[in-house]
């Protein structure tokens, strides 16, 4: 007799797994058979079968609207020897981007949830520390299983893997997680990497998500192409990496704001790590929506790169509305001639959707704009192609005359 639940979807609703969506919604769940009728505990791994009995998919079992995230489509054990497998495919996705034996870029992210068919995980690398963050029950009951995985793929390349999954857990689970090292351990809990040769000082333990920004690497070596001789505004600025792409790239100044004090302290502490005093430079904690309502026609390079202001669909007016104002004031008050880089990471606001609001963004502002680039997440966050919501960061480099 199995151990394993069964899950028994209601009749025609495999239809999204066949397309191997990894995700099954609660509604389309017909029954839930366990062994010897124990109650099914979330995170448990369970397998998913057709109202007629066909096996079709298994995954970690989860209470809420998606009830079960798939892990594989076979009929095969997650085993040990499976996570050192999925682990080891992310691992050479990363060598192909040329990201794992790097010494410019020492920093990168390894695991990107369904992106690498491990939904509801994320593994960061700075230098030899891995940061493991669990978005589901089931990713933080596997804990010690990644980090095994983890050391069986790095051997002596990794020498810490910190658990910060705390405050990615669903909150209603209840797990008491605390954050902490797993295996191996660091002298100090901050590590300089490096990002496309530039330093940045990281901190896993005390920082927003797992330490750093990682999904912005290739827009910010944008920035840098574009900042010769211009005065920059980057808000929402956190550890400053806008900043200091901005500096390397030649800006002439650089304004840095973040409502964080923490957060411009340490875009400060950066920017002084890779120039001295070199570039001026100021660093501002304030709310940045109110800072750019009155910034006047000084800033000829700005840069909007907001929190997720959509977290869910229902908040979705609400935050349009918020992307719609900022994006607006930027635009009717930088030089002509000046350059926005804007951006938005929340995955319930569609590609689409952002662009028609930056676009009405322009208009009131009245200014003539044009798209420059159309940018998104790097190839270390990849996008499942059987899960296109996967596309969460979504920006636009404009052009105003
Ligand atoms: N651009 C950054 C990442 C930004 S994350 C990078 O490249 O690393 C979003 C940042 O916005 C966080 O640091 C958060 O502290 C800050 N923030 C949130 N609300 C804010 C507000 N109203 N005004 C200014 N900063 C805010």
């Amino acid at each position: 007799m199995t151990t394993t639940a069964q899950i028994i979807l209601r009749r025609g609703k495999e239809e999204s797994l066949l397309r191997r969506h990894p995700w099954i919604f609660s509604g389309a769940i017909e029954q839930i058979k366990t062994p010897a009728a124990t109650p099914l505990h979330e995170g448990a791994l369970v397998e998913v079968y057709t109202r007629s009995g066909e096996f079709i998919a298994q995954g970690h079992y989860q209470i809420g609207s998606i009830a079960v995230r798939v892990l594989s489509f076979e009929q095969e054990p997650i085993d040990q020897a499976w996570w050192n497998h999925r682990i080891e495919v992310a691992y050479h996705v990363r060598t192909t981007l040329g990201l794992t034996h790097s010494t410019e870029t020492t920093c990168y992210r390894l695991i990107h949830g369904e992106g690498d068919s491990l939904p509801g995980l994320v593994v960061d690398i700075y230098g030899s520390t891995a940061v493991v963050q669990c978005h589901s029950v089931g990713m933080y009951l596997a804990r010690y299983q990644i980090a095994e995985a983890l050391r069986t793929v790095y051997g002596d390349g990794l020498t810490a893997i910190y658990d910060k999954s705390s405050q990615t857990l669903p909150y209603k689970a209840n797990t008491g997680a605390v954050d902490g090292y797993l295996w191996g351990s660091t002298e100090s809990p901050s590590q300089v990497v490096r990002e496309n040769g530039l330093q940045f000082a990281v901190n896993w333990e005390a920082g927003q998500k797992t330490g750093f920004f990682l999904d912005q690497r290739e827009n910010r070596e944008l920035v840098k192409r574009y900042a010769k001789g211009r005065t920059v505004l980057n808000t929402f600025c956190y550890t400053g990496g806008f900043s200091v792409y901005a500096a390397e790239g030649g800006a002439v100044e650089v304004c840095s704001v973040d409502s964080s004090e923490r957060a411009v302290q340490l875009a400060a502490e950066n920017m002084e790590l890779n120039f001295g005093d070199r570039v001026p430079h100021t660093a501002v904690a304030a709310d940045a929506v109110e800072y750019i309502r009155d910034i006047g026609s000084r800033y000829d390079l700005i840069i909007l790169d907001p929190p997720a202001f959509a977290k869910h669909h229902k908040v979705l007016g609400n935050a349009m509305q918020g992307y719609k104002r900022i994006n607006a004031r930027a635009l009717a008050q930088i030089k002509p001639g000046g350059i926005l880089f804007t951006f938005s990471c929340s995955q319930a606001v569609s590609k689409e959707l952002f662009r028609t609001t930056v676009f009405s963004a322009a208009a009131i502002a009245g200014r003539k704009v044009r798209i420059l680039h159309q940018l998104t997440q790097p190839a270390d966050h990849p996008i499942n192609i059987y899960h296109p919501e996967g596309e969460y960061l979504k920006g636009l480099v404009l052009y105003v005359e």
